[in-house]
């Protein structure tokens, strides 16, 4: 595996709660949002910890050595246990002998200071600045530094500076010091020492990499406490300054290098701000020093993600000091001497190796479509309000098209989004209560059309004998005698039983459509010829196609004409207008009625269509038209709607009755609307 490869952090999916904040902390931009999930890129990943630090839901795991570590421990190799110079920090007021014997009692056979390397570090800093000085060194000690500029800065590699991290070089003095085979654990505060290790092989080779936290962990689950530790001391070589390197400038001062702000010589930045702006910076030229020392956590090592206390930053760096000072008072400087001078020879370079992710920056006009996508016409549109993880909304642009971001990450574009969606399931909602509304009232005609036709078949008899003997009767009778004049009123008032019986019958279609073609306008002047018009009453009649036809049963539809024009006339007793309209196009035709007559009012608009709903007089109404109506233009697949206004004060009064029929006869039978099963045989047709 590649070491660009190491998954030094990744995302638990049940627990990221896609907040962006991760996306907004990372230095590298290598956490995509994918699928609404945040991910970690291993190869864009610098192992800074930045995520893991700001998420607030845990949703980050750091790759874990424990297992590795106690394999080491329990293979009977001589380990040993290279303690990062942070370490005060992480044991606070605790005495430092307490965790040196803790690490002995979890089984490590030497624990040594890597703050011993620090020192060799700092020296060979010293002199290749001397040796150098008209070169630019970028400082190498903070491996997330290492691995950004490889990947982000392929340009300013030639500058960094080819000394080993303090970690490399306590292994190599180790190795010199223990021997070859000596396993090395380094334990400390940062998540990028993993990657470190990764890229390191042979002599070089870390075994492990331990975070405090891990470390935490291991002594918690081996049962380590306070009183069963012999407290003891760390291993030689011991270190002399090289305690302070984990503080921003702590390398300059172990190394003496001054960092004079009259010379602007040495520049020291530090946090995952300062440090991109500075090689941004040192990139353009603008920088033009000596050294630039980076650390990639601000406040330095003693913040690292590894770290498992939770002080804040100047008591962490109190620690440190307090630390650096007291093993000032018992330093042995010709102890240490001799250290120094017999790993004269050990070998401090180190080399890097490319890992570029540099990705192509994306024209103008790209950027412009994926704006325009989210809603952002212009500058006035572009909030730049960083909620999406990006400081601009150009910037958040760019990751969408590099792959890296998605645009529901826009807060502003995602709730006018979820605005819109609000709008139309509310205009759905409305669509589907005037459906249920309508299927409410189709089911009522259905039941009350079952019911009227049940006791119109069976009334039809009766009433066909009462009219013949009636008729009979009528015959016999004398003419004018007061008899007659009474069978008479018999025989009239049973032909009307007998016409509301088959309204009743039409209503209930019990009688079938025979589909002809047929001329609107002819139908039309039919339907108009058969009403009274009373000369109150101006007619008038406009065809889109006078030539127009369709397919329909004239009868019927004249049936239907004669009803809407009827009570057209009906709702104008002082007079008034009455339209007739009619227009087609290749699939439907169209027949309006109108008038200008009293309106129906609110409260009756839903009622006209039931059977016996009727505002006449009695004997005048039956409430059948609209009833018979209504079923016929069901039978021809077609639809009636009525607009009318009855109130004065919201404008001039009056009803219009729209019919709309297929204009073709269709493949399928015409089956009834209210009882399906009872379909037209297609030679009744
Ligand atoms: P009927 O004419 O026997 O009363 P209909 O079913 O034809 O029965 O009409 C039902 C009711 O609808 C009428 O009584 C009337 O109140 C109302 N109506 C129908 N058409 C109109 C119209 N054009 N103007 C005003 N009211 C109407
Ligand atoms: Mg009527």
């Amino acid at each position: 595996m590649k070491p660009t490869d190491l998954s030094l952090v990744s995302t638990i999916r049940e627990r990221c709660r896609v907040c962006y904040t991760c996306v907004r902390e990372c230095p590298a931009k290598a956490i995509r949002i994918a699928g609404g999930q945040a991910e970690v890129i291993p190869s864009r990943c610098i192992g800074c910890g930045s995520c893991v630090l700001v998420c607030s839901q845990g949703a980050k795991r750091v790759l874990s050595s424990v297992e590795d570590v106690n394999g080491l421990l329990r293979s009977g190799a001589r380990v040993a246990a290279c303690v990062a110079p942070s370490f005060p920090a992480e044991i606070g007021d605790r005495d430092v002998r307490h965790m040196v014997g803790s690490l002995r009692k979890l089984g490590f056979s030497l624990v040594c200071e890597v703050a011993f390397g620090a020192d060799l570090v700092a020296h060979a800093y010293r002199e290749l600045l001397a040796q150098r000085p008209r070169d630019t060194f970028i400082a190498t000690a903070c491996p997330a530094i290492v691995n950004f500029v490889e990947r982000y800065h392929p340009d300013l590699m030639p500058h960094l500076a080819p000394i080993a991290s303090p970690m490399l070089a306590t292994a190599r003095a180790l190795r010199a010091r223990y021997g070859a085979d000596t396993k090395i654990v380094f334990i400390g505060p940062c998540i990028a020492k993993k990657g470190e290790a990764a890229t390191l092989t042979g002599e070089d080779r870390i075994d492990a990499v331990l975070t405090f936290r891990e470390l935490r962990d291991m002594l918690g689950s081996a049962g380590i406490g306070t009183s069963e530790v012999i407290l003891s001391d760390f291993d030689p070589p011991r270190a002399g300054l090289g305690g302070v390197f984990p503080l921003p400038r702590g390398s300059l001062q172990t190394a003496g290098i001054d960092e004079d702000l009259t010379c602007n010589d040495v520049v020291s930045a530090d946090g995952r701000a300062a440090f991109p702006e500075a090689l941004q910076e040192f990139s353009a030229g603008a920088l033009n020093v000596h050294l630039l020392e980076l650390l990639c956590c601000r406040g330095g090592c003693v913040m690292g993600a590894g770290m498992s206390v939770a002080l804040p930053p100047f008591a962490r760096r109190a620690h440190i000091s307090r630390h650096v000072q007291s093993q000032r008072a018992s330093f042995d400087r010709a102890a240490w001497s001799t250290e120094m001078d017999q790993l004269h020879d050990l070998p401090i370079g180190r080399s890097f190796q490319t890992a570029s992710q540099t990705l192509p920056t994306p024209s103008p006009d790209e950027i412009r479509t994926i704006m325009i996508e989210m809603g952002k016409f212009g500058p006035d549109d572009e909030l730049n309000c960083g909620a999406c993880g990006y400081d601009t909304c150009r910037a958040h642009a760019v990751a969408i098209l590099r792959g890296l971001a998605e645009d529901e990450m826009c807060l502003p574009y995602t709730i006018e989004r979820l605005k819109k969606t609000v709008q139309k399931l509310d205009l759905s909602n409305t669509k589907l209560a005037s459906t249920q509304q309508a299927l409410v009232q189709a089911e009522k005609l259905a039941s009350m059309g079952q019911l009227a036709a049940g006791i119109a078949h069976e009334v039809n008899n009766p009433l066909g004998v009462v009219l013949l003997y009636a008729h009979i009767l009528l015959e016999t009778c004398t003419k004018d005698s007061t008899q007659s004049k009474d069978v008479a009123m018999i025989v009239e008032q049973a032909d009307r039983c007998k016409k509301i019986v088959s309204g009743l019958l039409n209503f209930a279609r019990q009688n079938k459509v025979v589909l002809l073609p047929t001329r609107i306008a002819d139908l039309v002047e039919r339907s108009l010829r058969g009403v009274a018009v009373p000369a109150g009453i101006e007619v008038v009649v406009e065809h889109q196609d006078p030539a127009a036809s369709a397919d329909v049963d004239a009868d019927q539809i004249r049936q239907v004409l004669t009803n809407l024009l009827t009570n057209a006339v009906a709702a104008m007793p002082a007079g008034g207008r009455l339209i007739v309209r009619s227009a087609v196009n290749d699939e439907q035709v169209l027949l309006a009625v109108a008038d200008t007559g009293v309106g129906i009012p609110k409260e009756n608009m839903k009622r006209v269509f039931e059977p016996f709903f009727t505002t006449k007089q009695m004997g005048r109404g039956t409430g059948l038209g609209l009833a018979v109506s209504y079923g016929i233009v069901k039978m021809h697949r077609g639809n009636i709607r009525l607009k009318s206004n009855a109130d004065l004060s919201a404008g001039p009064t009056g009803t219009t009755f729209t019919v709309t029929l297929p204009r073709f006869e269709q493949r399928e039978e015409s089956t009834s609307f209210l009882a399906p099963e009872d379909e037209a045989p297609k030679d009744a047709r």
